[in-house]
């Protein structure tokens, strides 16, 4: 399926295409017909499944036509984070449409979102509190809504938010579309859904939790080794289709060129290519042309390969749940999948994040017979030093058969929740 299916307008194919979308996530394909008919749904996924553009690209469309300058769209969300990606996805998604969004939330100053408000928006991305403050000293007009939309419904429940749901409610106009997004169905989130949904499609994918048919392992590495470990990986396991992800565009083509001149049927996907070629690797990777494919997190986004064996983090991702995302690639449905990740020295921090997250420590292995203290190769005169590396990692590796395991720690995840809360703030674009 490819998103020609859903008839949108141009202006909508070209924010999809300048996304880098190729073909619509499971959760797309399923909520974007019934929320283009106007029907209620009930979308049970999680983040990281397409559920944003699954809402935004039909709610677009609609908007599209009909009136501008007053609120026709309100997006309710519990944490600013989440209100500023879905405002962000509507500006990418909606670039060419000419309809404007704007975030409303607490914490920053009320003033400038009044001031965005009587502007005209048609687009509102709000977190409950001080959204309820709007409509109480009635800085914000939701009297000609035309859509609603609920989501991760069980977070706002988990947060105290339900009663000011639905205190919201009851300024809304009953004749609307709703959709409610939630990751679980708690017998809370059944109520509210028995309550504001009419006659709705339930639409569903599997959890982003990591499958627990993935076995996870760890191979401590020096940054110089890392290819030679990989090669040595690929000849001792038995593998069908491997999917390696790197940081760097760069690195993905190197490698994937690399892999490719040692017999290997390997390529790479990443954003230098063109729509054509990246298809092209895509195609060829899903029907086994290509075994190996060396990708970096932006081009993967989206792949659906069920018969993804293997999961080789030749880098540690940069978020852990980015290490979520790219494993849930592999051990789809009932099948059994690998998940390497390669690390250097200075890849601890990111992996107590990943335990943490896993809620469980991953076992380090090293290779029998593997030269974990071969030095690095004099590098070429003029070349560069790989990305990222440090004195740390051009040293004698850290590999040790039966290193401790890492503790699981929070300083990363802490720290990364503050440059989450960085990036909060309130914008409004024409998008
Ligand atoms: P979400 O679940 O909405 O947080 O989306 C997770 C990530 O997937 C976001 O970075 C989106 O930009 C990306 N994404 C959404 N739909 C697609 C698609 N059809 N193809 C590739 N990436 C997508």
């Amino acid at each position: 399926m490819d998103f020609q299916t859903f008839d949108f307008q141009p202006q909508i194919m070209s924010g999809i295409k300048a996304a880098g979308y190729l073909s619509p996530t499971p959760i797309q394909q399923q909520a974007i017909p019934p929320v283009l008919n106007g029907s209620d749904v009930m979308g049970l996924a999680q983040t990281g499944t397409g559920k944003t553009a699954a809402f935004a690209l039909p709610i677009l469309q609609r908007l599209s036509s009909g009136g501008k300058g007053y609120v026709r769209a309100l997006i309710v969300a519990p944490t600013r984070e989440l209100a500023e990606q879905i405002h962000e996805a509507f500006n990418s998604l909606g670039q060419q449409t000419g309809l404007r969004s704007i975030t409303v939330y607490g914490g920053v100053g009320i003033n400038p979102q009044i001031a965005k408000l009587k502007r005209g928006t048609e687009i509102v991305v709000a977190c409950p509190g001080r959204l309820l403050d709007h409509i109480k000293q009635g800085t914000i007009d939701l009297s000609k809504l035309d859509v609603l939309v609920l989501d991760e419904a069980d977070q706002m429940f988990d947060m105290g938010f339900f009663p000011d749901i639905r205190r919201i409610l009851k300024h809304l106009p009953k004749e609307r579309q709703t959709l409610l997004f939630s990751a679980t169905m708690p017998k809370e989130i059944r109520h509210l859904a028995h309550e504001v949904l009419h006659d709705a499609v339930t639409v569903q994918v599997g959890t982003t939790a990591p499958a627990e048919t993935v076995s996870h392992a760890l191979y401590p590495v020096a940054q110089h080794l890392k290819t030679a470990l990989l090669r040595e990986l690929l000849k001792r396991t038995d593998t069908e289709s491997v999917l390696v992800f790197t940081r760097t565009k760069h690195r993905a083509k190197r490698l994937g060129q690399q892999l490719d001149r040692d017999g290997y049927r390997a390529t790479s996907l990443q954003g230098n290519l063109s729509q054509n070629q990246r298809q092209k690797a895509l195609d060829g990777f899903r029907e086994g042309t290509f075994q190996i494919l060396v990708a970096t997190d932006i081009a993967a986004r989206g792949i659906d390969v069920s018969q993804v064996s293997h999961v080789v983090n030749y880098d540690i991702p940069s978020t852990p749940e980015a290490y979520i995302h790219r494993i849930g690639r592999t051990g789809r449905a009932t099948r059994k999948g690998d998940a390497f990740t390669l690390i250097t020295n200075e890849d601890r921090g990111m992996v107590r994040a990943i335990e943490k997250l896993l809620n469980s420590t991953i076992e380090r292995h090293t290779l029998d017979d593997f030269d974990y203290n071969a030095a690095a190769p004099p590098r070429e005169p003029g070349k560069s030093r790989p990305p990222r590396s440090s004195g740390a990692d051009r040293q004698r590796v850290a590999a040790k058969p039966g290193s401790r395991p890492v503790k699981n720690g929070s300083r990363t995840s802490k720290s990364a929740q503050g440059a989450q809360r960085s990036r909060g703030r309130q914008s409004q674009a024409t998008v």
